[in-house]
């Protein structure tokens, strides 16, 4: 928790929920720095404009590309920060990784006049009917082709976006905090991240949602865990074995994936080793001199988060670093499993 020293000015929300407190939730995936950008956030509030505050995240497994919530809690200076909880009824979410929209239930406890920023290509509208919201603002922001093209992270331009939407954050503060936070260990990556912040604050869209009449919004409902100590299975007992196969990491891919030419393979399967996450499919066929052997079909896109190692370790450039555009992924998709629909 950070607080601020007496010597500072007073200040006051002009926005806040019933216990006095103004909320941000972050909606993102391990090493995209939703993290830090909620500590630069609380930083920039509390250090530089004179607010309390207090920041902190949760996290799932410790692997890259896990969901990550990080919540961000101001208060006028003369109150103080008495808890900790999860913020279920934030003012403001961002969300990191459109696709996200897909697997975790990002829009949840959004308030009446809150806004929802989410990092993707498509227009507040498309993104609107994605989440079938019916009230509050979407905004949205190409953070991660800002981020590709400044060599950047999105997280300063999802911090830039932020500064946009709610305008009691002053963006100085926290391009201050930018230059604190880098200068220290990272200084030519000052600049950069300036620049990213600034382009996403600049390329904000938005559409303001006008509910139907007599709309009432659903109070927030804490989903309940699956098992609890009157149906958790004896045992600890994996109920449905190879779960797995559901899982989708197409969250975790920061702009880039590995592109796979047929014709420059030569089936070695170096790229096969070095993947961690099990992505290349493979069927029976004939080599060179017509003899049985498993020949590369593609890649599965759903399991690979863009690390690029099979890039590097491919001998005869079948495999391409290439920027993602949308839906080029689930057009080339090659599906490792059968699944149903
Ligand atoms: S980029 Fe290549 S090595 Fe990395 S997860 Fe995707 S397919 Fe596997
Ligand atoms: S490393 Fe390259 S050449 Fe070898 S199997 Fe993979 S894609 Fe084909």
């Amino acid at each position: 928790m950070v607080t601020a020293p007496e010597t500072k000015r007073a200040a006051r929300l002009p926005i806040k929920d019933e216990w006095g407190f103004f909320g941000i939730r972050f909606e993102s995936i391990g090493g995209y720095g939703a993290h830090i950008a909620g500590r630069m956030l609380a930083e920039a509030g509390v250090v530089y404009m004179g607010f309390n505050g207090s920041n902190f995240s949760s996290y799932g497994s410790e692997k890259k590309g896990s969901p990550v919530k990080a919540y961000v809690r101001f208060c006028d200076s003369d109150q103080e920060v008495r808890t900790s909880a999860p913020i279920e009824e934030p003012h403001v979410i961002a969300v990191f990784h459109e696709a996200l929209i897909h697997t975790q239930p990002v829009a949840a406890g959004l308030r009446e006049d809150g806004t929802i920023i989410v990092n993707t290509r498509k227009s507040p509208e498309e993104i609107r009917e994605l989440l079938g919201l019916e009230y509050g603002t979407v905004a949205t922001v190409d953070a991660i082709t800002i981020a590709v093209e400044e060599k950047t992270r999105v997280n300063t331009a999802m911090l830039g976006a932020l500064c946009r939407v709610v305008p009691f954050i002053d963006p100085e503060a926290v391009k201050a905090v930018i230059r604190d936070t880098f200068g220290k260990k990272y200084p030519h990556t000052v600049p950069g991240n300036l620049r990213t912040f600034d382009r996403g604050y600049e390329s904000v869209r938005m559409m303001t949602i006008t509910p139907k009449p007599g709309f009432v919004r659903e109070p927030y409902r804490r989903p309940d865990p699956p098992f609890g100590y009157l149906n958790a299975p004896i045992g600890g007992l994996v109920l449905s074995a190879g779960n797995s196969i559901v899982k989708d990491l197409s969250a975790s891919r920061q702009g880039y994936l590995p592109a796979f030419d047929r014709e420059k393979c030569i089936d070695c399967a170096q790229c096969d080793i070095v993947c961690p996450d099990y992505c290349f499919v493979w069927e029976k066929g004939t080599d060179k001199k017509g003899r049985p052997a498993m020949v590369l079909k593609g890649i599965d896109y759903q399991y690979c988060k863009g690390c690029l190692k099979c890039v590097e370790a491919c001998p005869t450039g079948a495999l391409q670093e290439k920027l993602e555009e949308d839906g080029w992924a689930k057009a080339h998709r090659v599906p490792r499993f059968a699944l149903p629909a």
